[in-house]
């Protein structure tokens, strides 16, 4: 099936106002849309615009709440403990980072917990909210939904989420490094990309509800489930189990477990972030020489039949220039968008209309 294109502002106007028709304050439906939009700008259309049905769902079941603040639980100045009070994680993300870049700059270094927030998304966009303000930051974050989707090594059955696991390092007169991944072998929102488009995912990614190797998206969607696989075997499921241990289990939140799984329309989020100022370090301008240096020696080798050696980061900025000013969307992710909005419509009476009517011919 082929993609849509739509206008990049166009995207965004339509997802802030579906976001207001929905009962969100301006500040929040901008957030809202400034994160779904900039994760399909950086290339991932799994945590784009794609999720906008989810979040529907989730709020018109009483899962969502709207126009949530964080509740502060404990605060030692530099170690915070937030609770996201089942808000969009849009804003709630936005608002725990902005008080933890607060106490990195007052103190060096800081420790957010962050619990029971809505899906935070695409976790890099949080990243980068740290080291736009010149702070490195290292995120742990657990996922939980109606279901587990992702089995441990060595095991069938799924038990938890695709926790993703994130970095980011700033650097001067340069944009950061930026380590942003799932866990499991790809995302969870790769997977329905692909089964929207009706096409295969790589080799190495799902197994069948009997454990066999498959590249069928349709074994997520359709009985007898099946299951994503950890990244790098027994090293991405350990990655995972720290994710859902200080993600959740430390922060207060739920882990992954049948008591939790309760709450199923919605995803939630859970995150432990460390942040600090590497300045305080005084190593400055040795580390961009040294990381300059280093990067240019790591790229200097032969290339093998992939092409090209990245930096962690680089993709996504390479789609940012890419997708500037048109974002292509899989038509069956435009269909379930258009039904999100008719859905919203007809519980808000507010109609902000037909996404797929702003398409570009
Ligand atoms: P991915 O497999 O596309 O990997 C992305 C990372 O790899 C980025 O850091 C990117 O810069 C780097 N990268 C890409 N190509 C590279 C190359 N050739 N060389 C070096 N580095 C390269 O990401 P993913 O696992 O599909 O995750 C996508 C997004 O989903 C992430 O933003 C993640 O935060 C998000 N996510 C969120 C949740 C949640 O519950 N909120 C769960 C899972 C994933």
């Amino acid at each position: 099936m082929q993609d849509v294109l739509i206008p990049t502002a166009a995207l965004h106007d339509w997802i802030e106002r579906l976001f207001s028709a929905a009962g969100s304050e301006a500040t929040e439906a901008r957030l809202t849309a400034d994160h779904l939009v900039g994760a399909n700008l950086a290339g991932h259309d799994s945590h784009g615009a794609g999720m906008v049905p989810r979040y529907v769902s989730s709020l018109l079941n009483g899962e969502l709440q709207l126009n949530r603040s964080v509740e502060v639980v404990s605060d030692t100045g530099s170690i915070l403990l937030l609770d996201g009070q089942r808000g969009i994680g849009q804003s709630i993300a936005f608002q725990a980072m902005e008080i933890a870049i607060e106490r990195t700059r007052a103190h060096g270094v800081s420790v957010l917990a962050l619990r029971n927030s809505h899906h935070i998304g695409r976790v890099g966009h949080w990243a980068e909210q740290a080291a736009a303000a010149g702070f490195v930051s290292v995120h742990f974050v657990n996922a939980v939904s109606g279901q587990p989707i992702v089995s441990p090594y060595g095991g069938i059955d799924a038990r938890f989420n695709t926790n993703p696991f994130t970095v980011a390092i700033p650097r001067e007169d340069n944009e950061p490094i930026l380590l942003d991944f799932a866990t499991s072998a790809i995302a969870q929102g790769k997977v329905r990309v692909a089964y929207n488009k009706k096409a295969k995912v790589p080799p190495d990614a799902l197994i069948d509800a009997e454990g066999r190797p498959t590249d069928d998206p349709a074994v997520m969607f359709e009985p007898p489930l099946g299951s994503l696989i950890p990244f790098a075997a027994h090293k991405g499921f350990a990655l995972s189990m720290v994710c859902e241990l200080l993600g959740a289990a430390l922060t207060g939140g739920e882990t992954s477990q049948p008591a939790n799984f309760a709450k199923r329309y919605g995803v939630w989020n859970n995150m432990l972030a460390l942040l600090f100022d590497p300045a305080r370090l005084g190593t400055g301008a040795a580390f961009e020489n040294e990381a300059r240096s280093f990067m240019d020696y790591v790229q200097s080798a032969r290339k093998s039949a992939v092409g090209e050696i990245l930096m962690p980061g680089d993709a996504e900025r390479h789609y940012r220039r890419e997708r500037a000013e048109r974002v292509p969307i899989d038509a069956g992710t435009i269909a379930e968008l258009d039904n999100a909005a008719a859905a919203i419509a007809r519980a808000r009476d507010v109609d902000v209309g037909a996404l797929s009517k702003l398409a570009l011919d």
